[in-house]
């Protein structure tokens, strides 16, 4: 491996408190290995296989542009707080920048900085024209009131607007951020620019949204379910399933399997985790968790709570991580019981841990190439705006599952030439995809 500074996948000490923020009983905590150390170590090994040359892979590895400003905002008890904002512009040579905006209080720029390279393998796996950006803000959003959300997203876009466009970058949700988010950011950006709906993607449907945005993430996981479960002899009806984060991703790709027949035996959330051997009705948790319900105050019929850790030890066949990144890390990977684990989250499995699974015999379905159904969804919202024009749900659908298919159907025909596990195709793929456009254009 050529010298990136990358820590070594076993030096991980699990953190000493639980920044996700769980309560209930020894809740997981994640891997000191961040997630730039987790994408970075990703990185080199594909590119290493790749031959890349060193000068080149400092291109690919460092970001085109990182913007960072100051949102001092006014709090509701009179107090002024400064928090800091950022946009990272990884790489922009197979189109416009596209990445999502997360509001969480550990957010940082070395986490924006992985979180906007993982988007420019993404878009390039799925081979949809955009480059990779990402963007956060260091708020604590279940603290703040609706006025503070608003203010806080109002003034991070007027500071860097410059640098957005729908040509040039096109912000998205991503966790604690959602359709409100995105309408609050088209309305500022649109005193600025004038009614630009393209602007954003993940806006409501009624501010020119696409149908089927809010569930596609999930949705783009099983599909890729779909696909891999026949090679393990997989039937929706046999299938037990486990979701960690029970959020946007995690529970539309809880209801969308359950849909198919499996069964839903254990889920979690920043609270707790709860579980049931007969089932847990995936839309009802759903509900629950979208009136602000907390996971383990759900009464159901044989379900009970447990704590994390016993979470990540249930026995199911797919187990999605759907939190936060590095929850499953080297202390905690031998206990999980799955044959299939699908990353919902980005970068949920270090280094480490993913060593551990690949070496039990679990298939691992990459975040870069499984919760891409997102920004594809993303692609096709941009589209749509870009012709105010609006496809109905099915298209959609019908547009991400073949997108999805054909993503997996090329990386897994790479996995089985190289015999290499599955992220390591995926990198290749998205690296080699985006070098071709970046020699073509004449960037190196
Ligand atoms: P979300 O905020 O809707 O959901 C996150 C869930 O994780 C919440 O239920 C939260 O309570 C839970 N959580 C937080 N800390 C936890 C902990 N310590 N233990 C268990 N659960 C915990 O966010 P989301 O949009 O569903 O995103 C989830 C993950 O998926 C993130 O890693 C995000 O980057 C990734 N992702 C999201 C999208 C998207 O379209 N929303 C697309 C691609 C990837």
């Amino acid at each position: 491996m050529a010298d990136s500074g990358v820590k070594s996948a076993t030096d991980e000490s699990p953190r000493a408190a639980n920044r996700g923020g769980a309560t209930q009983g020894s809740a997981p905590v994640r891997a000191e290995v961040s997630n730039y150390d987790i994408v970075s170590h990703y990185f080199e090994l594909a590119a290493d296989r790749l031959d890349v040359p060193d000068d080149v892979r400092a291109v690919l590895r460092s970001a085109y542009r990182e913007v960072q400003v100051q949102i001092p905002i006014e709090l509701s008890d009179g107090r002024l707080h400064v928090f800091s904002g950022y946009r990272v512009q990884h790489n922009g040579a197979r189109g416009p920048y596209k990445g999502g905006v997360r509001y969480h209080p550990e957010v940082d720029l070395d986490e924006v900085r992985a979180l906007a390279s993982l988007m420019t393998w993404k878009t390039a796996i799925t081979g949809i024209p955009f480059g990779g950006a990402k963007g956060g803000i260091n708020v604590p959003a279940s603290d703040c009131t609706t006025a503070e959300l608003q203010q806080i997203t109002r003034s991070f876009i007027d500071k860097i607007d410059k640098v957005l466009g729908p040509t040039r970058d096109i912000p998205a949700p991503d966790v604690n951020t959602n359709a409100q988010t995105m309408a609050w950011m088209m309305d500022e950006y649109g005193k600025l620019h004038g009614h630009t709906p393209a602007i954003v993607t993940g806006k409501p449907i009624s501010l020119e949204g696409s149908f089927g945005r809010e569930a596609a993430t999930g949705r783009g996981l099983v599909y890729l379910y779909e696909e891999a479960a026949p090679d393990l002899g997989l039937t929706p009806e046999s299938t037990r399933v486990v979701v960690q984060g029970y959020g946007n991703v995690g529970s539309w790709a809880a209801r969308i399997i359950g849909d198919l027949g499996a069964t839903l035996v254990g889920a979690s959330d920043q609270h707790g985790a709860i579980r049931s051997e007969r089932g847990i009705d995936p839309h009802a948790l759903a509900a629950h968790a979208k009136e602000g319900g907390r996971l383990p105050d759900f009464q159901a019929d044989g379900v009970e709570p447990i704590s994390a850790d016993e979470l990540l030890a249930l026995e199911c066949e797919v187990f999605v991580p759907a939190a936060l990144g590095g929850m499953i890390h080297e202390a905690n990977a031998d206990s999980i019981r799955c044959r299939m684990l699908i990353e919902g989250a980005n970068s949920p499995t270090t280094p480490a841990a993913d060593r551990i699974l690949l070496d039990k015999g679990v298939t691992i379905i990459p975040d870069v190439m499984a919760n891409a159904g997102g920004v594809v969804v993303s692609y096709f919202e941009w589209v749509q705006n870009l012709q105010h024009f609006r496809w109905d749900e099915d298209e959609v659908n019908a547009r991400l599952s073949k997108i999805m298919r054909q993503a997996y159907a090329e990386v897994s025909a790479r996995q089985a030439e190289e015999d290499t596990p599955l992220r390591v195709a995926a990198y290749e793929t998205g690296i080699e995809r985006v070098l071709d456009a970046a020699r073509t254009r004449g960037y190196i």
